[in-house]
């Protein structure tokens, strides 16, 4: 059975292969079908479907949207939205908003540690001219500037959850990231649980109508996978997995490559009866 990733970044985020070449690779290294969930945004999907279907791989339409809870980043996974839904595309622009205002907090608080860091630095890492900058986009700038020797060493001491720059302004709550992708549409499955270790926020957000857990990610453990699986049938709800593919940095591949997690067409098929498709 063919196999799909259901988790990838390209240029429109912090990715730094084009649609085309994630799906080129996609297809080299045998999936199915590609999931392309970009944060805050979905400008690759009308390029990755029609390259996805010059190269034989099925697009699997998505997003992944920032949510805040309780100080901490909360990653929303929505799949098959109508991406011309005029309320949606307004949504994503406030918080692309936000994220560029927390873009700008980091780089002061960075400032203020001693780094002399500038926004247009960070800017210059974008892959493409009108993609929403991420955090990983400023650790290349620590790295290249020699403030640290690795992506890893720029979240773990400054830009990561516990980092010392790391800040969070109010965002969407994961509830409203949930409404916003079933409104337009779509169906919304909780990112990588692993990485909040708190199943009462899961338990919550189930009982809150989330269709889905991605049960497998390059960042979960194996106990991880085995709690979040059997919430997942506890509830019955969609089990899904992706690597989080976000190209290559410093010529190493950033987070998972193309189908190091990976699901079935069953999934896909599950996700498309859910969105009505
Ligand atoms: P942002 O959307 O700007 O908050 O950045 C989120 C991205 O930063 C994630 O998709 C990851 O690529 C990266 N990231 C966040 N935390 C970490 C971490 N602790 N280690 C490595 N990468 C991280
Ligand atoms: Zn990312
Ligand atoms: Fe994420
Ligand atoms: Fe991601």
């Amino acid at each position: 059975m063919g196999k799909v990733d259901l988790h990838s970044h390209t240029v429109a985020s912090d990715g730094t292969c084009t649609a085309q070449e994630s799906i080129e690779r996609a297809k080299n290294r045998g999936l199915t079908a590609l999931g392309i969930t970009d944060h805050d945004t979905v400008a690759a999907i009308p390029d990755a479907i029609r390259e996805g279907e010059r190269l034989g791989v099925e697009i699997v339409p998505g997003i992944e949207i920032s949510s805040v809870d309780g100080g901490r980043d909360i990653h929303v996974l929505g799949y098959y939205i109508n991406i011309e839904d005029a309320e949606f595309l307004t949504r994503l622009e406030s918080l692309r908003d936000v994220r560029n205002i927390r873009n700008r907090m980091l780089v002061e608080k960075l400032n203020e540690l001693g780094f002399p860091v500038t926004m247009a630095e960070v800017e210059s890492r974008k892959k493409e001219k009108t993609g929403n900058i991420g955090r990983p986009h400023i650790a290349e700038v620590l790295v290249e500037k020699g403030f640290v020797s690795s992506m890893q060493e720029a979240f773990d001491k400054y830009l990561g959850q516990d980092g010392a720059a790391y800040v969070n302004p109010p965002r969407i709550s994961p509830e409203e990231a949930i409404d916003m992708i079933h409104k337009a549409g779509g169906v919304a499955i909780l990112a990588h649980p692993g990485l909040y270790n708190d199943t009462q926020l899961v338990e919550r957000l189930i009982a809150y109508g989330l269709k889905g857990i991605e049960v497998h990610h390059p960042d979960h453990s194996e106990e991880d996978e085995k709690i979040y699986e059997q919430m997942a049938d506890k509830h019955s709800l969609l089990k899904t997995a992706g690597s989080d593919f976000h190209g290559f940095r410093n010529g190493k591949v950033f987070h998972g490559d193309l189908g190091e997690r990976s699901t079935t067409v069953d999934t896909v098929r599950r996700l498309k009866e859910l969105a009505g498709k």
